[in-house]
């Protein structure tokens, strides 16, 4: 699956860096930086923080 976000609703509070670092990193200035735009077999991890942004933020599309 691809990950897909929505920089304009994002407001960086990092929730989704601490479910799964090796996908998103919040840099200093707030911005989200997409590590890895692929699931690969992390889908579950990426699901979780996926559905636990509360921007609703992030999405996930087929390939
Ligand atoms: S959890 Fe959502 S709002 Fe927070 S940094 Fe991640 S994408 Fe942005």
């Amino acid at each position: 699956m691809k990950i897909n976000v929505a920089t304009d609703r994002c407001t960086g509070i990092g929730i989704c860096e601490s479910i799964a670092p090796d996908f998103f990193e919040v840099l200093d200035d707030g911005t989200l930086n997409l590590l890895e735009d692929k699931t690969g077999d992390a889908l579950a991890e990426v699901e979780h923080a996926v559905r636990s942004c509360p921007a609703l933020a992030l999405s996930l599309t087929a390939e």
